[in-house]
């Protein structure tokens, strides 16, 4: 099977494998876990934060990071397509009675700071008080610039607020700029990563931050039903996710680009090749072509998209530059 639906579907690879079936473990809710305590140092050092939590979703770390900077009543600004608005299930607000102040996303992802500015709340009782500004980089498969990461940090500073980045991705966003993870992290109080997507660990985000920050975030995760036991046994693939699949991520960003250009020479699909930074390509169909049924037609001979009139296919390790060709070799048959 060639799966376009997420960098989620990665398999473990087998080096990830043989070292969960080898992880010294123990009870990490005592804090005894000595894989899961490697990892977690491990990626404070790396990231060039003071600490560090394990965590079982890219979802849960937002969460913890919400909730610990923000109280009831606080509220945080980010972006209307901001995946911890729109796609965590308002989390931040059934269970942290945190207020979103969603605002307008450009189309590079990032949010103007004049738009930041005019929505920080004044201190008076009619209103939340504003607390915190969270970003996504990357976001919608785009990067941000830093020197636009630099100005949100100053703004933040300015203005008394907390900034956060979830950066599910932002291992593709310094691959795509030829940086370290560390040069983007360096902008944000906190920030959350996913190493079950490009990165292909099976399961658990990462949390970073001060230590005050990552205390108050293990006491909520313990509440959220999220302290594990013997979590080494996942913390093991984690840790190579960190060291042996970043680099790796070049390929996925090369594929990416490669069936971007493939499908712009297709009639059947609008594509701008140049929008593709990282591991996404975003592709309208036609009028004519029911996306239901290509996705069907797609899935009969072994390839897997999410069926919408606005594709988004996703690269990663377990598509190959040959399985690019294939796919694009299939819809010029259906499509023929
Ligand atoms: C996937 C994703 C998350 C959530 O991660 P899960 O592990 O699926 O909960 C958060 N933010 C962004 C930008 C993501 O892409």
């Amino acid at each position: 099977m060639i799966d376009f639906r997420s960098d989620t579907v990665t398999q473990p690879t087998e080096a990830m494998r043989l070292a969960m079936s080898r992880a010294e473990v123990g009870d990490d809710v005592y804090g005894d876990d000595p894989t899961v305590n490697n990892l977690q140092d491990m990626a404070a050092d790396m990231f060039g934060f003071d600490a560090a939590l394990f965590v079982s979703s890219g979802t849960q770390a937002n969460l913890l990071a919400l909730m610990s900077h923000c109280e009831r009543g606080d509220e945080y600004l980010c972006g209307q397509q901001a995946h911890n608005y729109k796609f965590e299930g308002g989390g931040a607000a059934v269970l942290g009675s945190i207020q979103p102040q969603p605002l307008n996303n450009q189309t590079d992802g990032s949010i103007l700071l004049s738009d930041i500015e005019a929505a920080i709340k004044p201190d008076d009782v009619h209103f939340a008080r504003t607390r915190l500004l969270s970003l996504e980089n990357t976001i919608g498969g785009k990067v941000l610039r830093q020197d636009y990461l630099a100005q949100a940090q100053s703004l933040a500073f300015n203005r008394d607020l907390k900034i956060h980045l979830d950066g599910a991705r932002v291992a593709n966003a310094a691959v795509a700029q030829d940086i370290a993870i560390a040069d983007i992290t360096q902008y944000f109080d906190s920030v959350s990563i996913c190493l079950s997507k490009g990165l292909c660990a099976p399961i658990g985000s990462i949390l970073l931050g001060d230590e005050r920050l990552i205390g108050k975030a293990t006491r909520w995760r313990k509440m959220l039903g999220g302290g594990m036991r013997q979590a080494g046994i996942i913390a093991a693939a984690a840790k190579l996710a960190l060291t042996d699949q970043v680099d790796r991520l070049v390929d996925d960003h090369h594929n990416a680009k490669a069936l971007a250009l493939l499908l712009a020479e297709m009639p059947e699909f609008t594509v701008d090749a140049n929008l593709v930074q990282t591991n996404m390509v975003f592709a309208t169909l036609a009028d004519d072509i029911n996306p239901k049924m290509l996705a069907a037609s797609l899935a009969d001979k072994g390839i897997i998209i999410s069926p919408s009139r606005q594709l988004r296919l996703v690269t990663h390790k377990d598509i190959s530059a040959n399985d690019i060709k294939v796919f694009v070799n299939t819809l010029k048959q259906l499509m023929g």
